[in-house]
Formats: structure tokens, sequence, C-alpha cells
């Protein structure tokens, strides 16, 4: 289906004014309820009208197109204003896990010398704790206040009142700059992932072709917006063709999320391994006497899905999971398992047509079945990022002979099927999230007692992978409790609670190259009781 109108390339104005044109304006476009469960519905001309106010206000704040602008807030309906609003306006719309601490916002905000940040009063000491070290950015918006504070924090209620809502998005070229992501490498700061508003094609493509949407579906996505599938298909896909959305602001809770599937009767369900995990391992009890009939199908992804979990859900739901296969800088959907397709439990299915991976050696041989190599996929799909903002050279390093390099190894069977292995860098993933090691590292050694630090990610049966740190401490210092709980709070401060350690072992050295590298592949076989393989570089 052909979703652009014209030359008509602006994601934010197809989310919206195009669906209204439609005729979807009075259609629900999302079912907010909220984490106490209060329930409000958006139609395709309250998030039109919403998003219009929004853009005008950012226009009257002297934003240009190019500019940056940043979410930081919980699943909130504001999000979605504010994101499609910048979209409309051309201007950048990054997005940020609100569980990100001061030096995971000041990486990220600093990088990209944001102009904007739209956030919550309970995150606000976050941002004016490092906006002294942040000489671009202007203004600070927050939801939750009802006047302005000051020059540069202001009322997002105040500045959407005086907004007019109508705004006619300009018309926008396929590869104009819409969508920045950070994701987390294995060496060095985060990196900018960036996207043009072209990528709505491929988005749109794979709602429909892979996620089986219609506009009679009721679809819920249970990903968090700072992350790509909470835009790419929280957002994005679906409105793209008119769907309605259930959206939930509040956290895990196996009863709650049943309620909700059940009597907002979702249709397609979108959710992770970690998430499915959980309710697995609740009683099954509490799932008896509910009703999904209207559920026509699930969908995974962010981690391997274990097949334990397709035939939980087979026995509990009576629905199969598909696995689905992507990553922040493919933008959408590549490889997956779908309706009408047979699954191979543990498989991440088969490439979509049009889409062409390879298994490629490290030497740049392209391999057969059954041989485990880096997992590449030729250029040319309308989601693939354009580059690392500001790390042109971190972009033409992932690129070679047309092949972008994933940094996740796997196999291809003989029937086509690719199976995911590993990832061929020290990247950790814990529940979906993908967490670096070097940025847990450096915030463990801003800790005064701590001298040196490895951190790296260990199999975990729930999470997939567990964030393991190995610290060394200056000779004057013990290990305590009291440590232990001062060093966790810190790096949930300043990274993440995610990228807090769930194990912290205690060392006499941390294993290093002649360069002063840390060896986490030691660290790594230590911890499992595995061969340390060739060690002739190490010096502890
Ligand atoms: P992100 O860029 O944060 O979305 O993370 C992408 C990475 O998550 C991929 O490169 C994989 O390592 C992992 N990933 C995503 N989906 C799957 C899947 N279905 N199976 C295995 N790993 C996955």
């Amino acid at each position: 289906m052909n979703i652009i109108r014209g030359d008509q390339y602006n994601i934010g104005h197809i989310c919206t004014r195009q669906q209204c044109d439609l005729g979807r304006g009075d259609k629900v476009a999302f079912r907010w309820v909220s984490s106490h469960q209060e329930r409000t519905n958006y139609t395709f001309s309250d998030l039109d009208r919403e998003s219009n106010r929004f853009a005008n206000a950012l226009q009257l704040l002297g934003f240009d197109a190019g500019d940056i602008l940043f979410t930081f807030l919980p699943k909130t309906p504001e999000q979605f204003f504010s994101f499609l609003g910048a979209l409309k306006f051309q201007v950048i719309c990054g997005t940020l896990f609100s569980n990100f601490g001061d030096d995971a916002l000041l990486d990220r905000l600093g990088d990209a010398k944001a102009k904007g940040i739209v956030t919550k009063k309970s995150l606000l000491k976050k941002i004016t704790r490092i906006k002294d070290q942040l000489p671009s950015l202007e203004y600070i918006i927050v939801t939750d206040i009802e006047e302005h504070q000051s020059q540069d924090i202001l009322s997002y209620p105040a500045l959407v009142r005086q907004a007019s809502d109508d705004f006619t998005a300009p018309i926008t070229a396929p590869v104009t700059p819409s969508v920045l992501h950070y994701t987390s490498g294995s060496t060095g700061k985060p990196k900018g992932v960036l996207h043009v508003h072209h990528s709505i094609l491929h988005q749109s493509r794979t709602t429909s072709e892979v996620l089986n949407l219609t506009t009679s579906d009721i679809f819920w996505c249970t990903a968090d917006q700072g992350w790509v599938t909470g835009t790419s298909y929280g957002i994005i896909g679906p409105w793209s063709l008119g769907v309605t959305q259930v959206h939930y602001g509040g956290g895990y809770d196996a009863k709650l999320w049943f309620d909700l599937l059940q009597n907002e009767a979702v249709t397609i369900w979108y959710s992770a391994p970690t998430a499915l995990r959980m309710l697995m391992r609740e009683d099954s009890e509490l799932y008896k006497g509910y009703d999904l009939g209207t559920l026509r199908h699930i969908f995974s992804v962010g981690e391997p899905l274990n097949p334990e979990v397709i035939s939980w859900s087979r026995a509990t739901i009576g629905k199969d999971i598909y696995d689905t296969w992507f990553q922040t800088e493919t933008g959408g959907i590549m490889i997956t398992n779908r309706p009408g397709l047979e699954i191979r439990p543990g498989s991440m299915g088969t490439p979509l047509n049009g889409i062409e991976p390879e298994i490629i050696a490290d030497d740049g041989k392209i391999l057969g079945n059954n041989q485990q190599g880096n997992l590449c996929l030729k250029t040319g799909w309308s989601s693939m990022f354009v580059t690392y903002l500001n790390n042109e050279s971190a972009y033409n390093s992932k690129i070679k002979n047309g092949y972008y390099y994933t940094g996740d190894t796997a196999v291809r069977d003989d029937d086509g099927f690719y199976w995911f292995k590993g990832r061929s860098d020290d990247v950790i993933n814990t529940a979906g999230h993908l967490i670096s090691p070097f940025e847990v590292e450096s915030v463990l050694l801003e800790i005064e007692e701590i001298a040196e630090s490895g951190v790296i990610g260990a199999p975990d049966e729930l999470l997939y992978e567990k964030v393991v740190a190995f610290v060394y401490l200056h000779k004057q210092f013990t290990w305590s409790k009291e440590l232990e709980v001062k060093v966790r709070l810190h790096v949930s401060n300043r990274a993440s609670s995610i990228a807090t350690p769930q194990e912290i072992i205690i060392v006499d050295s941390v294993p290093k190259n002649k360069s002063g590298k840390i060896m986490r592949r030691v660290l790594k076989a230590r911890y499992l009781g595995q061969d340390t393989g060739d060690i002739s570089t190490l010096e502890e």
C-alpha cells in the first residue's frame, strides 16, 4: 500500500493529518491507560491538533528545521504529541529512556547538541544538575507544571495553551533527518543513530506485512518510546496505517497485562522475551478465566526468544509467538517469523522480500549455509540509518563492500532460516536493552574506592544476560555491604537502573592487554569456568 501522497514524506503529517484526510479523524488513535488505570481516548484528530500545537510552540520558541529535541519521559500522551509535533516541523526528535542517569543524559544531550528537551517534573533534577555542561540546551519543557518556571524551564501546558492547533507540515523530502536513538557500543561513548523520514515506508510495510495490522485491529506494543521498537512500531508504523493502539503508562504486572489484553480486546500484541518469560514464571492459576478470544497474533523482539516461551504461549494462551529481529540501525524488522509461515522455535525466521542478509567471515568471505559468521545486510532498505551523528568513521567502519555489519553473529540453515548466535562485540543485552560495558566501567571508576573495573554480560535465565562487574579496590579500602549499596546506587544514578550490575565480584586485578585494554573475554571465560584461550598479550 502506498502511503505517500504527492511528495510528502513527513512522518508527523502522515501519522496524523493524513489519517484525518482519509476520513479517520474521529477514529481512536490511542486508548491511553494511565499507571492508575484511568482511561482516555485520543482520536486521530486529537493527535493532529495536539501535535500541531507542539509544532507551533517550537516555532514560537525559535526552533528551526534540523534542530534536535529530545523527549525524556515515561510513556505519557505528551510523548506522542511532542514526537509527532517535532517531526512535523522537521525538528529531529531523539527519545531517551526515563531511567537514564546524569552521565547517560550528558553524553547523549551533549553529543547531539540538543536545543530542547521535554520531560516531567520528577525527572527535572537530573537535567538541571548537568545543564551547565550543555551550552546548546536552551529549553527544558516540563509536561506537568502549569506555569513557566524561568526563561529556560518552561511549562508544556502553558506553551501549548497559547499555540494554534493549526499547522501545515512543510513538504518533506524523503532523506530529511527524522528520529535519533542512541545505541551502545563496546568501546567509546554511545552513538547517535540517525534516521530519515522515508524510514516510514519500511515501518509501514512491515506493520502490515509482518505484524498483520489492518485498520480494524487493536494493537498493543509494550515497548518504551526510548527504544527503536517504541518509535517504529509504537508510533510510526501503526499510525501511518490508521491503526488504533493501546498505550499503557504502567510497568510489568501479569494480572494487569492480561486484564488489558482482555478488556481492551487487543488483537495484535508486540512484546519482548524477558517480559514473556516473566509471565511464564507466574502461577498458571493466574491465567485461568481470561478470554483472549480477540487476540490474533503475538510478536516478540529484542532478545533471543527461547522455544520454551513459545510452548508456554501455545499451552496458556493458545497462540504462537512470532520472533522478529531488527535493531536500532535497521529502523524496522528485517528477519522474522510471521503468520502464514512455518515457525522454527529458536530461529529468528527468514528475511523479508527485498532484504538481503549474508553471513560473512571476518576476512570478508561470504559464507554458505550452516556456517557461523557476522550477520550482514546488503545496504539500501528505506529505514536504514544514514549515519552515526558526529561519528562518520564509526558508520564507515560498519559498511564494507555494500554490506552493513550488524554486530550480531548468526547461522543460516539449508531452508533459509536464520539462527541468532550472539554478538561479535562485548555489548551486553539485558532484558532487551543494549548496555555498553565501557559505560558501566567508566561510571564505576568515578567511585573513589574503585581502582579498576571490568564489566561483562553473563547468561541469565530471565534477562538473557545479566551485568557482572569485576572490581579492584584501592588498597586502603575493603568491600562491605555499605560499599555495595553505594556502588549500585551510583551506577543507577549515573548510568541507568538497567545497567546496575546484578553481580559484583571483588578481584585482585583486572586482566588487561599490553596496551591497557580490559580483556573482557578473559573475565567472561573465567566467570564461566571456560578455557581463557590465547592470553599471550595478558598483563595483570
Ligand atoms: P537495539 O538496537 O537496542 O534494538 O538492539 C538490537 C540487538 O538486539 C540486535 O543486534 C540483537 O543483538 C538483539 N536482538 C534484537 N532482536 C533479536 C531477536 N529476535 N533475537 C535475538 N537477538 C535480537
